[in-house]
């Protein structure tokens, strides 16, 4: 699969999608002032979901881009009508201090440049949004939370399947035991990877493997629908081609055991499309979705009955709309920097089971 046909899994079920609904009905008023958003790095995401996602909020707009190539810069340029003093380069973001327009930086470069720009972007007085994983080491995590901190400014990460309608649902039959307790959640998510060459692929830019990219999200459902952090974790890794995944994980599957007993079984794989959901196996039933972790469509099914399929709203828009909401009313965010580094310790919990060969103990 290419980095093309990667979008194409996660965004194909598009047109499966209920009519999406205005981000904006989640919102009041609109806001006296939209909030400029510069998204740092043009590559896949920002120009298919998240520059398209910012002409649909009602908190934001594109005002300024980072990129380190000139060609891109006089094309988005040109297609979204930016002046030449809202462009920067990842050098030049310090001048970002001047740009009375620019409020927050999306950061969406490869992994481990995630904290050299939110670094810049908080030097220059920026909230920043960042995509996940939040970076490669908790060190490096923290490093940005602290960053955020000092210039006084906001780090949300981009994990917009808590602002998606379905997962929220099933988060929400958990917390109000509607099938009973929660007691097994089964969650898997990945995809046969393409060009071998890519930074997917390359530990010092990706940090990481199938885990880093796209078991995060595993992770999350089975924070989200547990509400708790695991107590401990155990891994095991298995590589079918050596060659290309020689720096990064193929596929590996976990066990979490939480505080109140909930257990979860989870995997995440470069090697096979197919894995896309979860379910979780309550004390009178099940729920799940699949897809659960789609851009689109995401839809599933709950024993009692009723199909989980709610009509929802751009995941981009809706995610950023809140980012910009928390920013003019002062609160916080429910993506939090901490949450990043949570769930980026937890990784690194994952690779430290299957290094030692054995369960890691977090409590
Ligand atoms: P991509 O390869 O399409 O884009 C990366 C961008 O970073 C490119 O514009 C590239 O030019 C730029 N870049 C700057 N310095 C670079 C360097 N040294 N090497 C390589 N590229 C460099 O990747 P993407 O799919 O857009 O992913 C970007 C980030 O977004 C990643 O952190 C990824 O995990 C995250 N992501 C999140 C979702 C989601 O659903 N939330 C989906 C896809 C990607």
């Amino acid at each position: 699969m290419t980095t093309n046909s990667r979008r194409q899994f996660i965004a194909k079920s598009a047109a499966l999608a209920a009519a999406p609904l205005l981000a904006s009905a989640v919102y009041g008023q609109a806001p006296a002032r939209k909030l400029g958003v510069a998204l740092c790095g043009l590559g896949s995401l920002s120009t298919n979901q998240i520059a398209p996602a910012l002409q649909k909020t009602r908190n934001c707009r594109l005002a300024g881009i980072v990129t380190g190539t000139p060609a891109k810069a006089a094309e988005w340029q040109k297609k979204y009508g930016l002046p030449a003093t809202s462009v920067y380069t990842y050098d030049t973001m310090h001048e970002m201090a001047k740009n009375k327009d620019i409020d927050i930086v999306y950061v969406v470069t490869p992994n481990a440049l995630h904290m050299r720009d939110t670094l810049a972007a908080a030097a220059a007085g920026k909230h920043v949004f960042c995509e996940k994983p939040l970076e490669i080491s908790v060190e490096r995590c923290q490093k940005m939370i602290d960053a955020c901190k000092k210039a006084g400014t906001m780090l949300g990460v981009g994990y917009r399947l808590q602002f998606e309608a379905n997962n929220q649902e099933c988060v929400r039959l958990a917390r109000e035991k509607v099938l009973g307790d929660v007691k097994v959640i089964d969650a898997n998510f990945g995809f046969a990877m393409g060009d071998p060459t890519q930074w997917r692929l390359k530990r010092e830019l990706a940090g990481g493997g199938s885990l880093m990219d796209v078991g995060i999200y595993c992770l999350q459902t089975t924070c989200m629908i547990t509400g708790e952090e695991p107590a401990w974790i155990s891994a095991v890794e298995t590589k079918t081609d050596a060659v290309k995944f020689k720096e990064v994980d193929e596929t590996i599957s976990w066990q979490t055991k939480f505080p109140s007993g909930i257990v979860a079984n989870c995997v995440s794989t470069y090697a096979a499309n197919g894995l896309m959901g979860f379910r979780v196996a309550t004390s009178r039933g099940f729920f799940g979705l699949e897809p659960a972790y789609f851009y689109n469509g995401n839809r599933g099914k709950r024993s009692d009955g009723p199909e989980i399929n709610i009509p929802v709203a751009d995941q981009f828009a809706t995610e950023l709309d809140d980012f910009a909401d928390c920013i003019i009313n002062k609160r916080a965010t429910k993506v939090p920097g901490e949450m990043g580094l949570r769930d980026v310790k937890l990784l690194m919990a994952i690779y430290d089971s299957i290094k030692k060969g054995r369960p890691v103990s977090l409590a």
